[in-house]
């Protein structure tokens, strides 16, 4: 027998018509490209959006069709976000810290007709655009007065382009599984893979993460997202933000902690999400001017692991730290940290033990750890593992590649390796490809950056597997201080002892002026193996 309720598809765009129509005065605030402070709302963005749909189906973009943003957090990026998916065409999201010469291999591998972009980006389009075959026109984030000179084909003023539509149009209807967004992963290894979301995955990905134990934010909050659209769909707050009616509040392009920390105190923030370089830099800027944030209460973190030190300056702010764990191939958001009910009551060194594990899978997320051979392992908190994820909002498939991605169960391997404990909370120890093995077992890189960067005089800390002659492999801590400050080695193995078992204990430290990064600020470790490849230990 069938359900007898109605068929509503899963369409993105029905986020902006629900935002528009109950919160539709709610403010969207961007700190603009050009400079100045910009105020919105839901219902203004959702009738640009409507102009920018019209104007792309006169021109001919259709259902399938690649559109590119390589943009800032904006109300004008949002209003394409919804404008391109509303009529069927794919939202392609690229990264614009990657190398131009992958932003040009993956323009051409997803074949997009359309570029969008600031102004900040023309210069390193216009160097790869004679390589880009497939793009028939640049749409510039900005008005006439502000387009500079551009070599870009067809460039044109987004502000002028949607001038010449009137907006009386309807959104196209579809099948909620159509193409809405793109997202290549960073490509650390290998090609860069096209990740592709459709209407439903984002749509069930966004009430996943409104659930009040995930990112939760609720219509009375105010939440800024530092994390980027172009990156991993700004963990879905683009959809959520509408959805739930938050006011929404867009960095643009300046993310140091003076910037960052201005609007946040000027915003009244409540809620903001961000990698802990993000919060690295707005604590260091507050701690320098002596500066407090009394409106913020939530801030989510993630991207890579949360040192203790930044969630325990949080805590002691009254801030709620939530450390989220995810990646591109889930939308991204897979696992987001708190105090379970049984757990409210913990203080202290307890409580952060908590907060610093990457926390449990939402409700639509679900998770199982394996051994190289696929066995299932248990979840005691102390077996590593693969970890394995599958869920409607977690990949498939690469977009054109042939291969299979997933288990016989049709589990993803997230690459990373980690321990679930019996409430669910996962420990993320390592990435499967980073992981140290000495003498056959394992030891988390992870665990021990975590607790190097808790020295006071540590900025940065990554530590890899070195060659050893006896045990294969053993850890090599290498740092990078904070400005001026100098230190030993004794020193930091002294400041080390006692917290970690002792076979874990780097083998030696190596002290580094700047450390690699990936385009979306994770720690290049192939880079730093190669660095360090004839590196002999003591
Ligand atoms: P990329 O395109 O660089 O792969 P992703 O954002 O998809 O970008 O990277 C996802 C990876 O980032 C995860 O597989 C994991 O290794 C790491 N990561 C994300 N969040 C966390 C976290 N909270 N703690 C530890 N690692 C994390």
């Amino acid at each position: 027998m069938h359900g007898l309720m109605q068929d509503w598809p899963l369409l993105c765009h029905r986020i902006i018509d629900h935002a528009a129509k109950v919160h539709g005065r709610r403010e969207v605030v961007t700190r603009s490209v050009e400079g100045p402070i910009h105020r919105t709302n839901y219902a203004e963005i959702r009738s640009r959006a409507l102009k920018l749909a019209q104007r792309f189906d006169r021109e001919g973009i259709k259902l399938g069709d690649r559109v590119a943003t390589i943009a800032w957090n904006t109300w004008r990026h949002l209003e394409a976000w919804y404008g391109i998916m509303g009529i069927g065409a794919v939202c392609h999201t690229v990264n614009p810290r990657l190398f131009p010469d992958q932003i040009a291999w993956i323009i051409n591998h997803a074949e997009d007709r359309i570029v969008m972009t600031d102004i900040t980006f023309i210069p390193i389009l216009e160097k790869i655009a004679d390589r880009l075959p497939s793009v028939e026109r640049y749409i510039v984030f900005t008005d006439k007065a502000h387009l500079p000179q551009t070599t870009l084909k067809n460039a044109v003023a987004y502000e002028d382009w949607i001038a010449g539509a009137d907006g009386d149009f309807a959104w196209k209807m579809f099948d909620e599984n159509t193409a809405a967004g793109m997202c290549y992963t960073s490509g650390t290894t290998g090609d860069p893979k096209g990740v592709v979301y459709s209407h439903r995955s984002n749509v069930l990905h966004s009430m996943m993460t409104s659930n009040g134990d995930a990112l939760g934010a609720v219509s009375k909050d105010t939440v800024l997202p530092v994390v980027p659209l172009f990156h991993a769909n700004s963990w879905g707050i683009a959809f959520s933000a509408p959805s739930m009616g938050t006011k929404l509040v867009m960095p643009g392009a300046k993310l140091d902690g003076a910037s960052v920390y201005e609007l946040l105190s000027t915003e009244k923030v409540t809620f903001t999400a961000g990698v802990p370089t993000v919060w690295l830099m707005l604590l260091q800027h507050m701690e320098k001017n002596d500066l407090k944030l009394p409106d913020l209460k939530v801030v989510a973190c993630g991207g890579s692991a949360m040192p203790r030190s930044i969630i325990k300056a949080f805590d002691d702010m009254g801030v709620e730290v939530r450390h989220a764990w995810g990646m591109t191939e889930m939308s991204p958001v897979g696992t987001v940290g708190g105090l379970q009910g049984q757990f409210s009551h913990l203080k202290g060194d307890a409580k952060l033990d908590f907060l610093q594990m990457q926390g449990y899978a939402p409700f639509t997320v679900e998770m199982k750890i394996t051994d190289d051979d696929g066995k299932e392992l248990p979840w005691d908190g102390n077996t590593c593992g693969r970890l394995m994820v599958r869920g409607p909002a977690v990949s498939g498939a690469y977009y054109r590649v042939e291969d299979t991605i997933l288990d016989q169960q049709g589990f993803f391997d997230t690459g990373d390796v980690a321990t679930i404990d019996e409430h669910g909370y996962v420990r993320i120890t390592d990435r499967t490809k980073d992981v140290i093995k000495s003498g056959g077992e394992w030891i988390s890189s992870i665990d021990l950056e975590n607790l190097a960067v808790g020295h006071p005089k540590v900025a940065e800390a990554a530590v890899i597997g070195a060659h050893h002659p006896k045990w294969g492999e053993r850890p090599l801590l290498i740092l990078r201080l904070k400005e001026g400050e100098s230190v030993t080695r004794e020193e930091i193995l002294g400041f080390m002892d006692g917290k970690i078992c002792k076979w874990w204990m780097p083998d030696d430290v190596a002290f580094v002026d700047s450390i690699p990064h990936t385009a979306t600020g994770k720690i290049l470790k192939r880079a730093l193996r190669e660095q360090f490849k004839d590196y002999s230990l003591p």
